[in-house]
């Protein structure tokens, strides 16, 4: 049922000029839906939340596309339906008849993953979560909110603003991706270093099962200590153990003052000493430090990627890094913040070069989109192999360097080649993106990164995914990360979910 190593090798097809991993051996065993399982659908669902192009009034392929198509256009499945249920119980019957039937099933939130995890590798159902998109509940209180999977992270963002909280967690593609694709990714972002993980703010999931059984652990209790957690199992999972249907979050109080600040830097071994003495001086206030190299702010700003800094406050800087603080009291965290930027423009060795602080909401919000853009600005700029790693703080540039020198000795560092290498991340919480640019997808730059990069990874003991998770991308690359016996474990625990291998075929394990 597992994918080997051998077979799990990837296919180059000329005409397509696309990589794919082979899909065949990922999905022996499993079928792909015909006519009758549509017969079948459409006793649970209305029309309109069927698209196939197998019904007798076909969907038009094209409307197919986006959901067959990752975020990147790298990974491309063939389904042939997507089916967009609106209940729990119609995701339990669609599952519960895919078993059966030994269908595979690719749930899929907001499709902005980025490692091909949401999109199938050859032909299996796609299940979306568009349609469940309520709210159930919130406790201003406790803070408890309740919500469908299917809802996308800015609506509930906006939906806390009048209750005076926030989702405990943010990033760059909030606009699009779903609270049940960020747990099942345990999604990382950019509050992490305020709010923590997803393992810990998750207070109850509702999931439906491979064989149909909603398993309901929606709990809205902050302490709950009765025997295994089975929730956590769910988070990060990426849809290989069942569909995430329900969430129940522990929103955070909205802060009532927050400040940015963009600060240049003139080489990058002032990225520690400057975090060192960020969080020395700012302490509780610290809400985010988040990194870029200069090539991918100067990729952000060719794009369109929020405003340019002035031409002075980015002459000389080697890298930069965003600095936002979240407190209770405006005038206590700008004088503390100010303070900061004093003592380090005043120091003798300064860290940094200029600080470039926002004024207005305005000013705040357009430093935040450089930083939110850099993976557009990337993507726009050619096609991107991502790496999304943890590694020490102090081995970032290392390893930008270093995956530059394997690149220039291949004889690959040019503009038909790769384009650029760049780092950006979230510093503070030690991981880094490392981006490969290049003019195409092709075999040679892969066999260049892969696995030095893994390697190079597993050489400083780091993770070969911070927070993008395995999707189809890494499956072959996990043991750089997790031993054996943890790969065992990981196998035993699917089988024991899934038996039928039916939920998210050829993602996460080897
Ligand atoms: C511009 C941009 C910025 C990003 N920034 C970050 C970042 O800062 N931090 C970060 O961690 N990621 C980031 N990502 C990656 C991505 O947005 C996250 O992984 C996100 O959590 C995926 O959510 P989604 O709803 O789009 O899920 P999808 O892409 O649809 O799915 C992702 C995986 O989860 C599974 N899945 C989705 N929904 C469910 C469900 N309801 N039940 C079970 N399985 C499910 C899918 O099968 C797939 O394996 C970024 C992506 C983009 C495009």
């Amino acid at each position: 049922m597992f994918l080997s190593r051998q077979l799990a090798r990837r296919v180059y097809s000329r005409s397509h000029r696309r990589w794919a991993h082979s899909p065949v051996a990922a999905l022996s065993g499993l079928n792909t839906v015909t006519e009758e399982d549509l017969a079948h659908f459409s006793k649970i669902l209305p029309s309109s939340a069927i698209l196939s192009t197998l019904t007798p009034s076909a969907t038009p392929p094209a409307e197919l596309e986006p959901f067959n198509n990752d975020w990147m256009n790298k990974y491309h499945g063939r389904s042939t339906t997507v089916l967009k249920p609106r209940t729990t119980q119609e995701v339990s019957e669609i599952v519960k008849w895919c078993n059966q039937r030994r269908i595979g099933i690719v749930p899929q939130g907001g499709n902005t993953g980025l490692v091909g995890g949401s999109v199938p590798v050859r032909d299996e159902l796609i299940l979306s979560l568009a349609n469940m998109s309520k709210i159930r509940s919130f406790d201003d209180v406790s803070g408890i909110l309740v919500a469908d999977a299917g809802c996308i992270l800015q609506s509930l963002s906006d939906f806390l603003v009048s209750h005076h909280h926030i989702v405990p967690l943010d990033l760059g593609a909030k606009g699009s991706c779903q609270i049940g694709g960020n747990v099942s990714t345990n999604a990382g972002g950019l509050r992490l270093l305020r709010y923590g993980s997803l393992h810990g703010t998750v207070l109850g999931l509702e999931v439906v099962l491979p064989d149909g059984t909603i398993l309901d652990q929606l709990t809205s209790l902050r302490k709950d200590n009765t025997g295994y957690d089975l929730k956590q199992l769910f988070i990060g999972a990426e849809g290989t153990l069942g569909v995430v249907t329900g969430v129940s979050i522990l929103a955070a109080p909205a802060p009532q003052a927050s400040n940015n600040v963009m600060l240049a830097l003139p080489k990058f071994e002032n990225v520690l000493p400057l975090f060192k003495e960020t969080k020395r001086q700012l302490s509780e206030i610290l809400s985010a430090f988040e990194f870029m190299d200069r090539t991918v702010y100067d990729l952000a700003v060719k794009h369109g990627q929020g405003r340019a800094l002035d031409p002075a406050d980015v002459e000389g800087a080697d890298c930069f890094v965003l600095v936002e603080t979240s407190g209770g009291k405006r005038e206590h965290d700008e004088e503390k913040l100010n303070s900061l930027l004093e003592s380090l423009m005043e120091a003798d060795e300064p860290l940094i070069n200029t600080g470039v602080l926002a004024t207005s909401p305005a000013q705040f919000s357009a430093l935040w989109a450089i930083r939110e853009g850099l993976t557009e600005a990337v993507s726009k700029e050619g096609k991107a192999y991502k790496y999304d790693i943890s590694v020490p703080l102090h081995k970032f540039k290392e390893v930008v360097d270093r995956t530059k020198e394997q690149l220039r000795q291949k004889g690959l560092l040019h503009d038909d080649a790769v384009k650029h290498v760049v780092g950006y991340g979230h510093v503070g919480d030690g991981n880094l993106h490392l981006n490969v640019v290049a003019a195409a997808y092709t075999p040679e730059i892969e066999a260049a990164l892969e696995p030095f990069v893994y390697e190079l990874v597993a050489s400083y003991k780091g993770s070969i995914s911070a927070e993008h998770g395995i999707g189809v991308m890494k499956t072959h690359a996990l043991q750089y990360s997790k031993s054996p016996t943890s790969i065992e474990w990981m196998k035993k625990i699917k089988a024991l979910f899934d038996p039928n291998g039916i939920m998210n075929p050829g993602k996460v394990l080897p």
